[in-house]
């Protein structure tokens, strides 16, 4: 019977239960703060919280306020923290559910304290350090005026001093910000401000040896069972994420045929062609279908990707492939047999980074949610349907 979805993405909640219990050993005494920003890097921003909640987190950090809200409108009881920042409009929302924001400069310090203090609220905050990425974050050198000000506020509550550090992967850049931070954190103690809680590790840090870590780490990506570039696999993590659509039509082609918008692949050789209800717009990279750059896996079997990805569908040269019939499964990411897509083969291939091909998975793509019951990534998983 074919597949009932033309495209879906199956996400294996076991997996990354598994991967959040690999990260937290990897983080030794630290607190784990999972990341799940732009819906859990694609993969399902409620159901991979409900897992975390499930696990004894004690915060899960998001992008901004619509994503705060909607996991509290799930059910979602866990305090949450806005990452980056918030603009004005977004404000009362934080105060009126509790949300904790970064602040990254003097000015938001005090706008924030006088509206929390007008709502009759308090307001929990964590102060950032910019000690290098440029993005956000107070510079070193006004760190403890703003320090000064959110502790001398009655309605903010000094809850972290975070800071990012700007390469992903651990080396000298990432070392100078560590001591810089380091620095900051020893001035604001040295006034007498108490950090509750000092955090600055993502993903590659908490991987890389000798990195420094705090009292909580954000690991993002490592929970979906990806390393950034260039961080060797110390740990076992295992992807959560698959992409698979259905074969919705085959089709034999001559030798010196065009296939595609602006005919950029040619077949040399008689053959046979399998169209995949699947393109750029659910999360499929253009840049795959130049000259057989990406693969789909059917029957087990690598097919390369020819012609250019459009938006809604892509063309794949099965004529190697015997036996190969409508509605079988492509699978653009994941494992079918022995042979496996990663996500970071095809950000290669497309010349992007993993994180960008998962949080690509466009609104069509069906999320089909596998496991996830309590202590269930220690049972044997059931066979792919
Ligand atoms: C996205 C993000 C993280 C997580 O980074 P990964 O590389 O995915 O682990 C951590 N901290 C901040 C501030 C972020 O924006």
């Amino acid at each position: 019977m074919a597949p009932r979805h033309r495209a879906w993405a199956e996400v294996d909640l076991d997996a990354f239960r598994s991967n959040l219990q690999e990260t937290a050993k990897m983080a030794g005494a630290a607190e784990v703060w999972p990341v799940l920003k732009a819906n859990a890097y694609g993969h399902g921003a409620k159901e991979t919280a409900r897992i975390c909640e499930e696990e004894g987190i004690a915060r899960i950090g998001v992008g901004d306020s619509g994503e705060a809200l909607e996991l509290r409108g799930h059910g979602i009881a866990t305090p949450l923290l806005v990452l980056g920042t918030v603009i004005d409009s977004e404000l009362p929302d934080m105060l009126s559910h509790g949300i904790e924001v970064g602040v990254h400069s003097e000015l938001r310090a005090r706008e924030l304290g006088a509206l929390a203090a007008n709502s009759g609220s308090t307001l929990g905050v964590h102060l950032k350090i910019d000690t290098g990425m440029a993005r956000l974050g107070v510079r070193p050198e006004a760190a403890l005026r703003v320090a000064q000000t959110i502790a001398e506020s009655t309605a903010l509550n000094l809850r972290g001093v975070m800071t990012h550090f700007s390469s992903a992967s651990a080396g000298k850049t990432a070392s100078g910000q560590q001591a810089l931070f380091v620095s900051v954190l020893g001035e604001i103690r040295d006034a007498g401000i108490e950090i509750p809680s000092v955090h600055c590790a993502s993903s590659a840090s908490i991987f890389s040896e000798g990195d420094f870590i705090g009292d909580a780490v954000r690991p993002g990506i490592s929970l979906f069972g990806i390393l950034p570039p260039g961080v060797a696999e110390v740990a076992h993590l295992r992807p959560v994420l698959s992409l698979r659509a259905q074969v919705v039509f085959l089709k034999d082609l001559p030798a010196g045929a065009p296939v595609g918008y602006g005919g950029k692949w040619t077949s040399h050789r008689p053959t046979r062609l399998a169209t995949l209800p699947i393109g750029y717009n659910d999360g499929v990279p253009y840049r795959l279908g130049a000259q057989g750059r990406g693969s789909a896996l059917i029957r087990g079997t690598r097919c390369p990707i020819v012609g250019a990805v459009s938006m809604d569908y892509c063309t794949v040269d099965v004529g190697h492939v015997p036996g190969t019939e409508l509605g079988d499964v492509a699978t653009l990411i994941g494992r079918d047999g022995v042979e496996e897509i990663r996500a970071e083969e095809v950000a290669n291939a497309a010349g992007t980074i993993p994180y960008e091909v998962t949080c690509s998975l466009g609104a069509r793509v069906h999320r089909v949610f596998r496991g996830g019951e309590a202590g269930s990534s220690i049972r044997p998983r059931e066979p792919v349907a």
